[in-house]
């Protein structure tokens, strides 16, 4: 049989043994099986060659049983109804995994950013806002960037909002640039986030950060951060890719270098001639293995080629159903994507809070807060998976679930 690499039917799959395993009934899995409401926009966006092309959009939120929903916007080509679905459940795992006050909830656009001017872009942005107007808000669904969406853009999407709202509303996105109510280290939280992951789980598999071999796929926000972060470590980052190859010194890249060359499509390894394949890459010999870059590229066809201790998820769903079992009867610590990338949500939380108060944090007070949250997260699911013998995508999905089906409960929904 072909293995499942649909990215909702799988995570409903875990959801429902998750929801299984917590005692509850059929019904709670109905109820969270799918976004509590998914709208779909036309955006008709005027472009610079004077004609009129509309721009097909979604907002899912998933459940709003904790609190407002929360998610990021994406823009790209290959932008589905049922990837904005996936990832919307996906918020809702990770809010409950780091314990955040909010639901699930996820916007995309189907576009190609790399195609448009910046004055297209701007249009589309909060062309966007005002389709999707009546169902966010600073208290009902706050977005944030997510691939192919960056600070600029959330700062048009909260202006075209305040305007709307005639009133500043800094809370209703996160992501912004700093003067616009940003929090600091917003930007590498992800990263962080999935560097303090790494150094719990290679404390529980005894493995030392410095020296250890750190192979990373994805040159981009989350990896390329994320190399600079393993290096300054002193781990040996020895494998690096983007969308077009990889590179591989055994002896370990120079990172400062490749950041230096990178373009801000997080493509680097075109300017080499000595590259492997995407392939090679994540079947080299290391300590640790970072997929950061795309869905579906640990599969039942190379897990049991992959030769890392650790593999840790900075991507959402880079390894499939079939893969995740493989690698946990390997006795390879599978660490997942909706705990290892929970950073970014985290400080995008941080930046609401701030935004809500009106008085803004160090960055060292962002970064011991994040350290907090992540280092409680981690041992939760780890515990999980140790006491209840299931591995540690199972574990985090029932830690993930566990608040929205609570809250559920007691509102009486079911
Ligand atoms: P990005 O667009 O900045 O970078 C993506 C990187 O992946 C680029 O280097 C690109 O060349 C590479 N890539 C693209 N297609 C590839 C392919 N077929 N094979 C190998 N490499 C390929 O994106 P990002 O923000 O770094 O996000 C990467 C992953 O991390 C995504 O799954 C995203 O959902 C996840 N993530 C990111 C954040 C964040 O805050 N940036 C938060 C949570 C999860």
């Amino acid at each position: 049989m072909a293995e499942n690499l649909n990215l909702l039917t799988s995570t409903q799959e875990v959801i429902k043994e998750a929801l299984n395993k917590l005692g509850y009934d059929e019904a709670m899995y109905e109820l969270l099986k799918e976004p509590l409401r998914l709208l779909k926009v036309r955006i008709p966006v005027k472009m610079d060659d004077g004609t009129t092309k509309v721009f097909t959009g979604f907002r899912a939120q998933h459940s709003d049983a904790v609190g407002p929903t929360k998610g990021g916007i994406r823009f790209h080509p290959d932008v589905t109804e049922e990837e904005v679905k996936a990832l919307s459940m996906w918020m809702t795992l990770k809010c409950g995994i780091v314990d955040l006050p909010y639901g699930g909830g996820k916007g995309g656009i189907v576009c190609d950013p790399r195609q448009m001017s910046m004055g297209e872009l701007e249009r589309l942005s909060r062309g966007y806002v005002r389709a999707v107007s009546q169902i966010v808000g600073p208290t009902k669904d706050i977005p944030a960037p997510d691939v192919f969406t960056n600070a600029q853009i959330m700062a048009w999407m909260m202006d075209e909002y305040s305007r709307m709202d005639e009133f500043n509303s800094p809370g209703f996105i996160t992501g912004k640039p700093i003067v616009l109510g940003g929090s600091q280290g917003r930007d590498r939280a992800t990263a962080e986030g999935v560097t303090i992951v790494i150094q719990e789980a290679a404390k529980k598999r005894g493995i030392d950060i410095k020296g250890a071999r750190v192979v990373i796929q994805g040159f981009g926000n989350a990896g390329s951060f994320l190399a600079k972060f393993m290096s300054d470590l002193g781990a040996k980052v020895i494998g690096i890719s983007d969308a077009y190859g990889a590179l591989y010194d055994p002896e370990g890249l120079d990172i400062d270098y490749l950041l230096d060359r990178r373009d801000s499509f997080g493509t680097v390894t075109t300017l080499f001639e000595s590259t492997i394949t995407n392939k090679e890459l994540l079947e080299l010999d290391c300590d640790i293995l970072v997929p950061a870059a795309i869905e579906n590229q640990i599969t039942a066809e190379n897990a049991h080629n992959i030769k890392a201790q650790i593999v840790v998820e900075a991507a959402n769903g880079p390894t499939t159903a079939e893969a995740t079992k493989i690698l946990t009867e390997r006795g390879i610590l599978l660490v997942p994507d909706v705990l290892a990338s929970a950073g970014g949500v985290t400080v995008s939380y941080f930046e609401w809070v701030q935004n809500n108060q009106g008085y803004y944090w160090s960055k060292e007070e962002v970064r011991e807060k994040l350290h907090k949250k992540m280092v409680d997260a981690f041992e939760n699911v780890y515990n999980t998976a140790q006491s209840r013998n299931i591995n540690m995508r199972l574990a985090a999905y029932m830690v993930g679930v566990r608040r929205t089906a609570e809250a559920s409960r007691f509102r009486g929904w079911v």
